[in-house]
């Protein structure tokens, strides 16, 4: 499998499990948060880390981000950050962008804005469970 540079921003639980699974499959993650000690939290798993406010254009460019072959924008209860963060990266020019949505609503603006997958963890986790319960290769609970 080719390796791609993948970078994760918002190191929550969601985005440290995408950015920690990524790396141990061999792929370059570049994880990022505003919060420092979730970047400290993530430094051993990731190829690099770094502190930044993903909502800020400077930052997003001189961290390269442009050239990433995927950015997850892993950010979920600040609404206004996890949209304009996608609607940047878009601008940049990033060819695949997956979010994550809280809600319906957020998904509908993140759709809108460009986001090329968008994950609505609890929904789509759930959806996965009923599916293994009604599989039929599935022992019985
Ligand atoms: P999870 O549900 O994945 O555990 P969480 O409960 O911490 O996440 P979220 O609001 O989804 O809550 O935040 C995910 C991460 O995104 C946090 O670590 C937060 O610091 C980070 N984050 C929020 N805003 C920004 C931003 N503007 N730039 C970079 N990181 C951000």
């Amino acid at each position: 499998m080719a390796i791609k540079q993948y970078a994760v921003i918002g190191l929550g639980r969601f985005g440290t499990s995408i950015a920690r699974r990524l790396n141990e499959a061999g792929q370059e993650v570049l994880g990022i948060d505003v919060n420092e000690e979730r970047v400290e939290d993530v430094e051993l798993y990731v190829t690099h880390a770094a502190v930044a406010d993903s909502t800020d254009e400077k930052a997003l460019t001189s961290l390269g981000v442009r050239n990433f072959d995927c950015v997850i924008v892993a950010i979920g209860n600040d609404m206004q950050a996890s949209i304009l963060t996608v609607m940047l990266l878009k601008d940049l020019g990033v060819k695949k962008v997956i979010a994550k949505a809280l809600g319906k609503r957020h998904g509908k603006v993140l759709d809108r804005i460009g986001a090329d997958w968008i994950i609505y963890p609890e929904r789509d986790m759930g959806e996965r469970v009923a599916n293994q319960l009604l599989s039929p290769n599935m022992l019985n609970y």
